[in-house]
């Protein structure tokens, strides 16, 4: 190979990351259609498109509520930030996080004045490890956050029932985990992601399993008085107009990506099985003695592969990545650094206990190809390539 081609391969690899241009190639004419809907209209803040969606979110979520936010982010900081205002979370009040999880999660417990606590990681799930909760509760624990991570529901027997004899509030970041089902129920019986605690933050960031064509999210509940609280927080505090009960934000979701986001949740069924397929056929054919390959289910729906991360367990990730991008194949790093050992956090000391799991899933994870125009023969290719790699 000259070294002008292997150049050009590493800008654009045979195998991208992650195309979202390929994404959302399938439903662009539905898209479009839907933009000039909106632009027609003449109603660019609210109204009956986001209404519209919001209706659908509850339904596939299966809660009362669905109050459409400007990003995941908010919506978990929103849900927080209303507890307070309710008066069942009071600023100091401790908060479990999951070590392992996008910043968003422990920022948004911060921001909110309540304390992060991290527990470790599962190094099977590389979710919270429910077994390590309860030794982390204190007398100010008030509340849980389990994260979906990678698209595998975090909840199981022993989250619920300590939710349920603490009185804890569970706030689950479903960002990762839109269409996921538990095996076990939570708290109101129902087994759908996002409706298991008391409330959840969808994000429907541009890359995420329903992503919009920009910054979106949404709350879900079905607790009508925090949907309530959410809405009027989100809209500067005003639960009618020029009257307001809170200091609020501006965080609103957009009617036009209320319009793309009807388009793209009619197809989260397709998408969600579509990765599970890919999933399938990594499982299927990876097969290295320093790779190990992410926990599979033979349920199409307990996990949405919304990332497949495999854990590399030689002496160098950054070769190893770098080898297979030379090879065609781009991959990425969810997260290469966690939450606790983050510079913002250096002050706070986070951790109350060493979190091993957490610490070494950063060093050793690698997300491979799972969505886009990907097929299932060509993420077994993209198998048999990282299985021939030398390193
Ligand atoms: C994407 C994400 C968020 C934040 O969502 P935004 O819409 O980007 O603000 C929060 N938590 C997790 C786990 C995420 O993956």
């Amino acid at each position: 190979m000259s070294n002008s081609s292997k150049c050009s391969e590493e800008q654009s690899p045979r195998y991208p990351f992650l195309d979202l241009a390929a994404v959302n190639a399938p439903c662009a004419g539905r898209l479009a259609e839907a933009a000039c809907r909106v632009i027609e209209s003449g109603r660019y803040i609210g109204g009956e498109e986001v209404e519209a969606f919001e209706g659908e979110l509850a339904a596939l979520a299966g809660t009362d509520c669905a109050v459409g936010t400007g990003n995941g982010y908010d919506a978990l900081r929103l849900i927080l930030r209303a507890w307070v205002e309710m008066g069942r979370l009071q600023p100091g009040d401790e908060v479990i996080v999951p070590a392992h999880t996008f910043i968003a999660s422990v920022l948004a417990v911060s921001d909110a004045s309540l304390v992060p606590v991290p527990v470790d990681a599962d190094p099977l799930t590389m979710n919270l490890d429910t077994s390590l909760v309860e030794a982390a509760l204190t007398s100010r624990t008030r509340a849980i956050m389990p994260v979906h991570l990678y698209g595998r529901v975090c909840w199981d027997d022993t989250l619920a029932s300590l939710a349920a004899s603490r009185g804890l509030l569970v706030v689950e970041d479903c960002a990762q985990a839109i269409g996921a089902r538990s095996a076990v129920a939570g708290l109101s019986g129902s087994c759908r992601a996002g409706a298991l605690g008391h409330a959840s933050a969808i994000s429907f960031y541009p890359t995420k399993n329903v992503g919009a064509l920009g910054d979106a999210g949404a709350v879900l509940t079905s607790d009508r008085e925090l949907a309530a609280t959410v809405r009027a927080l989100a809209n500067y505090g005003s639960d009618r107009r020029y009257h307001n009960i809170y200091a609020g934000v501006n965080s609103r979701l957009d009617p036009i990506q209320a319009a793309m986001l009807r388009v793209k949740l009619s197809c989260v069924a397709e998408e969600n099985a579509a990765r599970f397929a890919r999933a399938m056929a990594y499982e299927r054919t990876i097969c290295r003695a320093d790779l190990v390959r992410p926990l599979m289910s033979d349920s199409v729906t307990d996990c949405v592969w919304h990332q497949y991360v495999v854990r590399f367990t030689g002496p160098s990730r950054d070769l190893f990545r770098r080898r297979l991008l030379e090879a065609g194949v781009a991959t990425d790093v969810h997260y290469p650094v966690p939450p606790h050992l983050q510079p913002c956090y250096a002050r706070r000391q986070l951790a109350r206990t060493p979190l091993p799991v957490a610490e070494s899933i950063c060093r050793q994870a690698v997300s491979l190809p799972i969505a886009g125009a990907l097929t299932v023969a060509d993420t077994a290719a993209i198998a048999r390539i990282i299985n021939d790699l030398e390193i």
